[in-house]
Protein backbone atom coordinates (compact mmCIF):
# COMPACT_ATOMS: atom_id res chain seq x y z
CA UNK A 1 0.00 0.00 0.00
CA UNK A 2 1.13 3.69 -1.11
CA UNK A 3 0.66 6.20 2.01
CA UNK A 4 0.68 10.10 1.64
CA UNK A 5 1.48 12.22 4.10
CA UNK A 6 -0.04 16.10 3.15
CA UNK A 7 0.49 18.79 5.86
CA UNK A 8 -1.90 22.39 5.22
CA UNK A 9 -1.33 25.85 5.78
CA UNK A 10 -3.15 28.58 5.13
CA UNK A 11 -6.76 29.23 4.18
CA UNK A 12 -9.85 27.77 3.05
CA UNK A 13 -8.58 27.29 -0.64
CA UNK A 14 -5.52 25.23 0.39
CA UNK A 15 -7.51 23.19 2.46
CA UNK A 16 -9.88 22.50 -0.46
CA UNK A 17 -6.57 22.27 -2.86
CA UNK A 18 -5.37 19.48 0.05
CA UNK A 19 -8.76 17.43 -0.77
CA UNK A 20 -8.23 17.39 -4.39
CA UNK A 21 -4.60 16.06 -4.05
CA UNK A 22 -5.77 13.00 -1.56
CA UNK A 23 -8.73 12.36 -4.11
CA UNK A 24 -6.23 12.38 -7.36
CA UNK A 25 -3.05 10.75 -5.84
CA UNK A 26 -6.05 7.89 -4.73
CA UNK A 27 -7.03 7.07 -7.82
CA UNK A 28 -3.12 6.16 -8.41
CA UNK A 29 -3.68 4.38 -5.27
CA UNK A 30 -2.63 6.59 -2.44
CA UNK A 31 -4.04 6.46 1.08
CA UNK A 32 -4.24 8.59 3.75
CA UNK A 33 -1.52 8.33 6.91
CA UNK A 34 -1.43 11.14 9.59
CA UNK A 35 2.17 9.35 10.53
CA UNK A 36 4.83 11.24 8.39
CA UNK A 37 7.25 8.34 9.37
CA UNK A 38 5.12 5.37 7.40
CA UNK A 39 4.66 7.92 4.20
CA UNK A 40 5.73 7.38 0.65
CA UNK A 41 4.84 10.46 -0.10
CA UNK A 42 5.45 13.89 1.59
CA UNK A 43 3.45 17.25 0.59
CA UNK A 44 3.24 20.16 2.39
CA UNK A 45 0.89 22.89 1.23
CA UNK A 46 1.92 26.19 1.65
CA UNK A 47 0.29 29.76 2.21
CA UNK A 48 2.19 33.06 1.75
CA UNK A 49 0.03 35.74 3.07
CA UNK A 50 2.19 36.48 5.72
CA UNK A 51 5.85 35.51 6.66
CA UNK A 52 4.62 33.66 9.57
CA UNK A 53 3.19 30.17 7.69
CA UNK A 54 6.18 30.49 5.21
CA UNK A 55 8.75 30.10 8.04
CA UNK A 56 6.41 27.04 8.96
CA UNK A 57 7.31 25.41 6.01
CA UNK A 58 11.17 25.69 6.52
CA UNK A 59 10.97 23.65 9.54
CA UNK A 60 8.65 21.38 8.39
CA UNK A 61 10.67 20.66 5.29
CA UNK A 62 13.65 20.02 7.78
CA UNK A 63 11.98 17.11 9.48
CA UNK A 64 10.84 16.03 6.53
CA UNK A 65 13.90 16.06 4.38
CA UNK A 66 15.68 13.76 7.70
CA UNK A 67 12.83 11.31 7.36
CA UNK A 68 14.31 11.35 3.81
CA UNK A 69 17.90 10.87 4.60
CA UNK A 70 17.26 8.36 7.77
CA UNK A 71 14.83 5.86 6.17
CA UNK A 72 15.79 3.09 3.81
CA UNK A 73 12.38 3.75 1.52
CA UNK A 74 12.06 5.87 -1.09
CA UNK A 75 10.23 8.68 -0.36
CA UNK A 76 9.29 11.67 -2.39
CA UNK A 77 9.09 15.21 -0.91
CA UNK A 78 6.86 18.09 -2.36
CA UNK A 79 6.22 21.56 -1.91
CA UNK A 80 3.21 22.79 -3.19
CA UNK A 81 0.96 26.20 -2.52
CA UNK A 82 1.84 29.31 -2.52
CA UNK A 83 5.04 29.29 -1.10
CA UNK A 84 5.73 26.60 -4.31
CA UNK A 85 4.69 29.22 -6.62
CA UNK A 86 6.60 32.16 -5.09
CA UNK A 87 10.09 30.57 -4.87
CA UNK A 88 9.86 27.69 -7.27
CA UNK A 89 13.59 27.18 -8.73
CA UNK A 90 14.61 29.03 -5.23
CA UNK A 91 13.57 25.88 -3.17
CA UNK A 92 14.72 23.70 -5.25
CA UNK A 93 17.92 25.09 -4.91
CA UNK A 94 17.86 25.57 -1.42
CA UNK A 95 17.21 22.05 -0.70
CA UNK A 96 18.54 19.88 -2.95
CA UNK A 97 16.87 16.54 -1.81
CA UNK A 98 13.54 17.83 -2.53
CA UNK A 99 11.76 16.09 -5.15
CA UNK A 100 9.35 18.36 -6.41
CA UNK A 101 7.24 21.70 -6.30
CA UNK A 102 4.41 22.68 -7.63
CA UNK A 103 2.24 25.27 -7.49
CA UNK A 104 -1.75 25.83 -6.63
CA UNK A 105 -2.76 25.78 -10.52
CA UNK A 106 -0.66 22.39 -11.03
CA UNK A 107 -2.99 20.58 -8.33
CA UNK A 108 -4.96 18.67 -11.22
CA UNK A 109 -1.30 17.12 -12.82
CA UNK A 110 -0.34 16.26 -9.43
CA UNK A 111 -0.29 12.55 -10.20
CA UNK A 112 1.76 12.81 -13.32
CA UNK A 113 4.37 15.44 -11.21
CA UNK A 114 4.69 12.68 -8.46
CA UNK A 115 4.90 9.80 -10.98
CA UNK A 116 7.56 11.91 -12.65
CA UNK A 117 9.04 12.67 -9.35
CA UNK A 118 9.49 8.96 -8.03
CA UNK A 119 12.67 7.09 -8.28
CA UNK A 120 13.23 4.90 -11.59
CA UNK A 121 15.25 1.72 -10.36
CA UNK A 122 16.36 3.06 -6.93
CA UNK A 123 18.08 6.13 -8.86
CA UNK A 124 16.29 9.61 -8.28
CA UNK A 125 14.24 10.77 -11.11
CA UNK A 126 15.58 14.53 -10.51
CA UNK A 127 13.92 17.41 -9.00
CA UNK A 128 10.46 18.35 -11.04
CA UNK A 129 9.18 22.37 -11.29
CA UNK A 130 5.87 22.83 -12.38
CA UNK A 131 4.41 26.90 -11.79
CA UNK A 132 2.56 27.40 -14.95
CA UNK A 133 -0.64 28.90 -14.62
CA UNK A 134 -3.56 26.63 -15.62
CA UNK A 135 -6.16 27.82 -18.21
CA UNK A 136 -9.66 27.26 -17.55
CA UNK A 137 -10.40 24.02 -19.58
CA UNK A 138 -8.09 22.06 -17.56
CA UNK A 139 -9.32 23.20 -14.34
CA UNK A 140 -12.11 20.44 -14.25
CA UNK A 141 -12.17 17.62 -11.47
CA UNK A 142 -15.95 18.38 -10.46
CA UNK A 143 -16.05 14.73 -9.09
CA UNK A 144 -12.83 13.91 -7.58
CA UNK A 145 -14.09 14.86 -3.98
CA UNK A 146 -11.90 14.84 -1.22
CA UNK A 147 -12.07 11.48 0.46
CA UNK A 148 -12.39 12.77 3.76
CA UNK A 149 -15.25 14.73 2.75
CA UNK A 150 -17.22 11.30 2.76
CA UNK A 151 -19.70 11.52 6.01
CA UNK A 152 -18.80 15.27 6.30
CA UNK A 153 -21.57 17.31 6.73
CA UNK A 154 -19.89 20.90 5.42
CA UNK A 155 -17.61 20.78 2.45
CA UNK A 156 -16.03 23.69 0.75
CA UNK A 157 -16.45 23.80 -3.09
CA UNK A 158 -14.33 26.72 -5.39
CA UNK A 159 -15.94 28.55 -7.63
CA UNK A 160 -13.00 30.89 -8.74
CA UNK A 161 -9.53 30.92 -8.54
CA UNK A 162 -6.86 33.66 -8.13
CA UNK A 163 -7.71 37.46 -8.11
CA UNK A 164 -7.94 40.70 -10.48
CA UNK A 165 -7.69 43.18 -7.49
CA UNK A 166 -4.09 44.47 -6.34
CA UNK A 167 -4.79 45.72 -3.03
CA UNK A 168 -1.17 46.70 -1.89
CA UNK A 169 0.46 44.27 0.82
CA UNK A 170 -1.05 41.10 -0.96
CA UNK A 171 0.97 38.63 -2.98
CA UNK A 172 -2.48 35.91 -3.65
CA UNK A 173 -2.58 37.97 -7.28
CA UNK A 174 0.97 37.10 -7.42
CA UNK A 175 1.00 33.55 -6.24
CA UNK A 176 -2.38 32.33 -7.72
CA UNK A 177 -2.45 34.84 -10.72
CA UNK A 178 -5.12 36.68 -12.38
CA UNK A 179 -8.90 35.95 -11.60
CA UNK A 180 -10.77 32.49 -13.73
CA UNK A 181 -14.46 31.93 -12.44
CA UNK A 182 -15.11 28.47 -12.91
CA UNK A 183 -17.79 27.15 -15.42
CA UNK A 184 -20.98 26.86 -12.97
CA UNK A 185 -22.42 24.18 -14.37
CA UNK A 186 -19.37 22.28 -12.94
CA UNK A 187 -20.13 24.12 -9.94
CA UNK A 188 -23.54 22.50 -9.87
CA UNK A 189 -21.87 19.23 -10.88
CA UNK A 190 -19.67 19.30 -7.83
CA UNK A 191 -22.38 20.12 -5.61
CA UNK A 192 -24.65 17.22 -6.20
CA UNK A 193 -21.89 14.98 -5.99
CA UNK A 194 -21.53 16.43 -2.71
CA UNK A 195 -25.02 16.11 -1.50
CA UNK A 196 -25.43 12.62 -2.61
CA UNK A 197 -22.49 12.17 -0.21
CA UNK A 198 -24.16 13.27 2.80
CA UNK A 199 -23.00 16.63 2.29
CA UNK A 200 -25.87 19.61 3.83
CA UNK A 201 -23.84 22.32 4.15
CA UNK A 202 -21.60 24.51 1.09
CA UNK A 203 -19.26 26.90 1.64
CA UNK A 204 -18.50 28.65 -1.61
CA UNK A 205 -14.94 29.50 -1.96
CA UNK A 206 -12.75 32.20 -3.64
CA UNK A 207 -10.71 34.96 -3.04
CA UNK A 208 -13.22 37.85 -4.06
CA UNK A 209 -16.32 35.77 -4.63
CA UNK A 210 -18.99 38.80 -5.75
CA UNK A 211 -16.76 39.35 -8.94
CA UNK A 212 -17.64 35.50 -10.22
CA UNK A 213 -18.29 34.82 -13.65
CA UNK A 214 -18.49 38.70 -14.94
CA UNK A 215 -15.89 38.06 -17.12
CA UNK A 216 -17.34 35.45 -19.01
CA UNK A 217 -20.15 36.32 -21.41
CA UNK A 218 -23.25 34.02 -20.84
CA UNK A 219 -22.00 33.03 -17.35
CA UNK A 220 -24.08 33.00 -14.49
CA UNK A 221 -22.74 36.12 -11.68
CA UNK A 222 -22.64 35.28 -8.09
CA UNK A 223 -26.23 35.93 -7.45
CA UNK A 224 -27.30 33.90 -10.25
CA UNK A 225 -24.82 30.93 -8.97
CA UNK A 226 -26.62 31.22 -5.37
CA UNK A 227 -29.71 30.68 -6.45
CA UNK A 228 -28.44 27.72 -8.57
CA UNK A 229 -26.69 25.93 -5.79
CA UNK A 230 -30.22 26.99 -3.58
CA UNK A 231 -32.24 25.15 -6.12
CA UNK A 232 -29.68 21.63 -5.43
CA UNK A 233 -32.20 19.42 -3.71
CA UNK A 234 -30.52 18.61 -0.33
CA UNK A 235 -28.63 21.75 -0.19
CA UNK A 236 -29.48 23.06 3.73
CA UNK A 237 -27.46 25.97 4.01
CA UNK A 238 -25.13 27.91 1.88
CA UNK A 239 -22.04 30.38 2.86
CA UNK A 240 -19.45 31.83 0.97
CA UNK A 241 -16.28 33.57 2.01
CA UNK A 242 -14.27 35.31 0.68
CA UNK A 243 -16.72 38.43 -0.39
CA UNK A 244 -15.03 42.46 -1.13
CA UNK A 245 -17.52 44.91 0.35
CA UNK A 246 -16.69 47.17 -3.04
CA UNK A 247 -18.02 43.75 -5.45
CA UNK A 248 -21.51 43.22 -3.29
CA UNK A 249 -24.28 44.28 -5.12
CA UNK A 250 -27.89 44.77 -4.19
CA UNK A 251 -28.80 41.26 -6.45
CA UNK A 252 -26.90 39.47 -3.66
CA UNK A 253 -28.40 41.97 -0.77
CA UNK A 254 -32.06 40.46 -2.50
CA UNK A 255 -30.45 36.71 -2.05
CA UNK A 256 -30.83 36.89 1.52
CA UNK A 257 -34.29 38.41 1.23
CA UNK A 258 -35.20 35.18 -1.08
CA UNK A 259 -33.22 32.18 -0.28
CA UNK A 260 -33.15 30.55 3.23
CA UNK A 261 -30.58 28.59 2.52
CA UNK A 262 -28.61 31.23 3.28
CA UNK A 263 -27.20 31.53 6.52
CA UNK A 264 -27.15 34.56 8.52
CA UNK A 265 -23.50 35.11 8.41
CA UNK A 266 -21.59 37.24 6.28
CA UNK A 267 -17.62 36.90 6.44
CA UNK A 268 -16.86 40.52 4.93
CA UNK A 269 -13.25 41.49 5.37
CA UNK A 270 -12.94 45.32 5.94
CA UNK A 271 -8.96 45.99 7.02
CA UNK A 272 -9.34 49.37 8.46
CA UNK A 273 -11.77 51.70 9.41
CA UNK A 274 -10.03 54.50 8.02
CA UNK A 275 -10.62 55.63 4.96
CA UNK A 276 -6.91 57.11 4.20
CA UNK A 277 -5.71 53.70 5.09
CA UNK A 278 -8.48 52.20 2.99
CA UNK A 279 -7.47 54.34 -0.03
CA UNK A 280 -3.24 53.78 0.86
CA UNK A 281 -4.66 49.64 0.72
CA UNK A 282 -6.39 49.70 -2.51
CA UNK A 283 -9.27 48.79 -1.25
CA UNK A 284 -11.18 50.90 -3.55
CA UNK A 285 -14.55 51.27 -0.35
CA UNK A 286 -14.96 54.03 1.86
CA UNK A 287 -15.83 53.03 5.67
CA UNK A 288 -19.10 55.25 5.37
CA UNK A 289 -19.77 52.53 1.68
CA UNK A 290 -19.22 49.55 3.74
CA UNK A 291 -21.43 50.57 6.76
CA UNK A 292 -24.42 51.60 4.54
CA UNK A 293 -23.85 47.98 2.74
CA UNK A 294 -24.34 46.04 5.92
CA UNK A 295 -27.45 48.32 6.25
CA UNK A 296 -28.73 46.94 3.56
CA UNK A 297 -27.89 43.53 4.21
CA UNK A 298 -29.33 43.92 7.41
CA UNK A 299 -32.32 45.40 5.81
CA UNK A 300 -32.68 42.18 3.91
CA UNK A 301 -31.60 39.66 6.70
CA UNK A 302 -32.19 41.35 10.31
CA UNK A 303 -30.58 38.73 12.62
CA UNK A 304 -27.46 38.73 9.85
CA UNK A 305 -23.96 38.23 12.21
CA UNK A 306 -21.11 39.67 10.68
CA UNK A 307 -17.23 38.97 10.81
CA UNK A 308 -14.46 40.23 9.64
CA UNK A 309 -10.54 40.70 8.61
CA UNK A 310 -8.56 43.37 10.22
CA UNK A 311 -4.63 44.51 9.28
CA UNK A 312 -3.07 46.93 12.17
CA UNK A 313 0.22 48.59 11.42
CA UNK A 314 -0.19 49.21 7.73
CA UNK A 315 2.16 51.26 6.89
CA UNK A 316 1.95 55.22 7.73
CA UNK A 317 -0.91 53.88 9.75
CA UNK A 318 -1.43 57.08 12.50
CA UNK A 319 -2.95 56.39 16.33
CA UNK A 320 -6.04 58.62 14.84
CA UNK A 321 -6.43 55.77 11.74
CA UNK A 322 -6.06 52.97 14.30
CA UNK A 323 -8.57 54.43 16.61
CA UNK A 324 -11.12 54.85 13.65
CA UNK A 325 -10.57 50.81 13.46
CA UNK A 326 -11.75 50.83 17.08
CA UNK A 327 -15.26 52.67 16.75
CA UNK A 328 -15.73 50.95 13.42
CA UNK A 329 -15.67 47.47 15.80
CA UNK A 330 -18.40 49.42 18.14
CA UNK A 331 -20.56 50.63 15.24
CA UNK A 332 -20.70 47.37 13.35
CA UNK A 333 -20.34 45.20 16.17
CA UNK A 334 -18.32 42.48 14.48
CA UNK A 335 -19.13 39.05 16.27
CA UNK A 336 -15.57 37.49 15.33
CA UNK A 337 -12.58 38.61 12.78
CA UNK A 338 -9.32 37.63 12.47
CA UNK A 339 -6.65 40.29 12.63
CA UNK A 340 -3.27 40.51 11.77
CA UNK A 341 -0.37 42.90 11.80
CA UNK A 342 0.85 44.09 8.79
CA UNK A 343 3.53 41.50 7.21
CA UNK A 344 5.60 42.84 4.29
CA UNK A 345 5.70 40.46 1.21
CA UNK A 346 7.73 40.17 -1.56
CA UNK A 347 6.97 42.80 -4.75
CA UNK A 348 3.58 43.58 -3.09
CA UNK A 349 3.36 47.45 -3.63
CA UNK A 350 2.83 48.27 -0.24
CA UNK A 351 6.68 47.75 0.07
CA UNK A 352 7.24 51.27 -1.52
CA UNK A 353 5.00 52.45 1.81
CA UNK A 354 7.64 50.53 3.95
CA UNK A 355 9.74 54.38 4.75
CA UNK A 356 6.39 55.04 6.66
CA UNK A 357 6.60 52.01 8.34
CA UNK A 358 4.95 51.27 11.74
CA UNK A 359 6.89 50.18 15.07
CA UNK A 360 6.43 46.37 15.57
CA UNK A 361 5.65 46.97 19.12
CA UNK A 362 3.45 49.79 18.63
CA UNK A 363 1.68 47.57 15.80
CA UNK A 364 1.84 44.73 18.41
CA UNK A 365 -0.12 47.05 21.10
CA UNK A 366 -2.69 48.07 18.55
CA UNK A 367 -3.34 44.54 18.03
CA UNK A 368 -3.38 43.18 21.07
CA UNK A 369 -5.88 46.02 22.10
CA UNK A 370 -8.06 45.32 18.84
CA UNK A 371 -8.46 41.69 19.76
CA UNK A 372 -9.17 42.62 23.62
CA UNK A 373 -12.29 44.85 22.21
CA UNK A 374 -12.98 41.96 20.02
CA UNK A 375 -13.13 39.11 22.94
CA UNK A 376 -15.52 41.64 25.00
CA UNK A 377 -18.11 41.90 21.93
CA UNK A 378 -17.92 38.53 21.17
CA UNK A 379 -19.16 37.66 24.22
CA UNK A 380 -21.41 40.10 25.32
CA UNK A 381 -23.07 39.04 21.78
CA UNK A 382 -22.85 35.57 22.99
CA UNK A 383 -24.45 35.91 26.32
CA UNK A 384 -27.26 37.60 24.77
CA UNK A 385 -28.22 34.69 23.18
CA UNK A 386 -28.56 32.79 26.13
CA UNK A 387 -32.05 31.61 26.98
CA UNK A 388 -32.54 31.61 23.02
CA UNK A 389 -33.51 28.53 20.38
CA UNK A 390 -31.66 27.77 17.39
CA UNK A 391 -31.74 25.79 14.58
CA UNK A 392 -28.73 23.88 14.93
CA UNK A 393 -27.05 21.83 11.72
CA UNK A 394 -25.44 19.08 13.81
CA UNK A 395 -21.37 18.52 12.49
CA UNK A 396 -21.03 15.69 14.88
CA UNK A 397 -19.14 14.32 18.56
CA UNK A 398 -17.40 17.10 19.78
CA UNK A 399 -13.62 15.98 20.08
CA UNK A 400 -13.43 16.85 23.89
CA UNK A 401 -16.25 15.93 26.02
CA UNK A 402 -17.77 12.08 25.44
CA UNK A 403 -21.33 12.61 24.92
CA UNK A 404 -22.10 15.93 23.87
CA UNK A 405 -22.16 16.95 20.14
CA UNK A 406 -21.34 20.04 18.22
CA UNK A 407 -22.90 21.79 15.30
CA UNK A 408 -23.61 25.35 13.98
CA UNK A 409 -26.53 27.80 13.95
CA UNK A 410 -27.26 29.74 11.05
CA UNK A 411 -24.67 32.83 12.26
CA UNK A 412 -22.11 30.55 12.05
CA UNK A 413 -21.57 30.19 16.04
CA UNK A 414 -20.15 26.93 16.95
CA UNK A 415 -22.55 25.21 19.87
CA UNK A 416 -21.96 22.21 22.02
CA UNK A 417 -25.02 20.10 23.58
CA UNK A 418 -25.61 16.82 25.10
CA UNK A 419 -26.70 14.47 22.23
CA UNK A 420 -26.05 11.37 20.27
CA UNK A 421 -23.89 10.96 17.37
CA UNK A 422 -26.98 9.59 15.03
CA UNK A 423 -27.75 13.53 14.69
CA UNK A 424 -25.22 14.21 12.57
CA UNK A 425 -26.44 16.02 9.50
CA UNK A 426 -29.90 16.55 11.36
CA UNK A 427 -30.72 20.19 11.76
CA UNK A 428 -32.23 20.60 15.57
CA UNK A 429 -33.48 23.26 18.10
CA UNK A 430 -31.23 23.74 20.61
CA UNK A 431 -31.42 26.55 24.08
CA UNK A 432 -28.32 28.64 24.27
CA UNK A 433 -27.53 27.67 28.26
CA UNK A 434 -23.86 29.77 28.45
CA UNK A 435 -22.44 32.10 25.50
CA UNK A 436 -18.72 32.20 25.63
CA UNK A 437 -16.06 34.08 23.65
CA UNK A 438 -15.88 31.64 21.11
CA UNK A 439 -18.44 29.28 21.41
CA UNK A 440 -22.04 28.41 22.79
CA UNK A 441 -22.72 25.81 25.05
CA UNK A 442 -26.80 24.26 24.62
CA UNK A 443 -29.06 21.74 25.50
CA UNK A 444 -31.74 20.42 23.23
CA UNK A 445 -35.30 21.98 22.86
CA UNK A 446 -38.01 19.79 23.77
CA UNK A 447 -41.17 20.63 22.94
N1 LIG B 1 -9.50 37.94 -0.65
C1 LIG B 1 -9.72 38.29 0.67
C2 LIG B 1 -10.15 39.77 0.78
O1 LIG B 1 -10.07 40.51 -0.13
O2 LIG B 1 -10.50 40.16 1.86
C3 LIG B 1 -8.55 38.06 1.57
C4 LIG B 1 -7.59 37.02 1.30
S1 LIG B 1 -6.22 36.94 2.38
C5 LIG B 1 -5.75 35.31 2.06
C6 LIG B 1 -6.90 36.82 4.01
C7 LIG B 1 -6.54 37.95 4.92
O3 LIG B 1 -5.17 37.97 5.18
C8 LIG B 1 -6.83 39.34 4.39
O4 LIG B 1 -8.18 39.70 4.50
C9 LIG B 1 -5.95 40.21 5.23
O5 LIG B 1 -6.59 40.61 6.42
C10 LIG B 1 -4.80 39.25 5.59
N2 LIG B 1 -3.57 39.64 4.88
C11 LIG B 1 -3.33 39.55 3.56
N3 LIG B 1 -2.09 40.04 3.27
C12 LIG B 1 -1.57 40.45 4.45
C13 LIG B 1 -0.34 41.07 4.83
N4 LIG B 1 0.60 41.36 3.91
N5 LIG B 1 -0.14 41.35 6.14
C14 LIG B 1 -1.08 41.07 7.06
N6 LIG B 1 -2.25 40.49 6.77
C15 LIG B 1 -2.51 40.19 5.48
FE1 LIG C 1 -5.63 39.93 -2.00
FE2 LIG C 1 -7.21 42.03 -2.30
FE3 LIG C 1 -7.41 39.96 -3.96
FE4 LIG C 1 -8.25 39.72 -1.44
S1 LIG C 1 -9.11 41.08 -2.98
S2 LIG C 1 -6.97 38.26 -2.59
S3 LIG C 1 -6.78 40.97 -0.36
S4 LIG C 1 -5.65 41.33 -3.78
Amino acid sequence: MKRVYIQTYGCQMNLYDTGKLRALLGKDGYVRTDDMQEADVIIVNTCSVREKPEHKLHSFLGDALKIKRTTQRDITVAVAGCVAQQEGQKLLERYRELDLVFGPDAVPRVRELVAAALPVAGRPAGQVLDTEFLDLETYAFATDLDPDADGKVGAFVTIQKGCDNKCTFCIVPATRGLEVSRPSDQILVEVRALVDQGVREITLIGQNVNSYGLKVPGERNFAALLYAVAEVQGVERIRYTTSHPRDMGQDVVQAYRDLPQLTSHIHLPVQSGSNRVLRRMKRFYTREGYCSLIDDLRGARPDLVLTTDFIVGFPGETEADFEETMTLMDEVSFQGSFSFKFSPRPDTPALRLLEDGVPPEVAQARLVRLQSRQREISLAAHQAMEGRIFEVLVEGPSKHDEGVICGRTSSFKMINFPGDESLQGKTVPVTVIRGFTNSLRGEMFVS
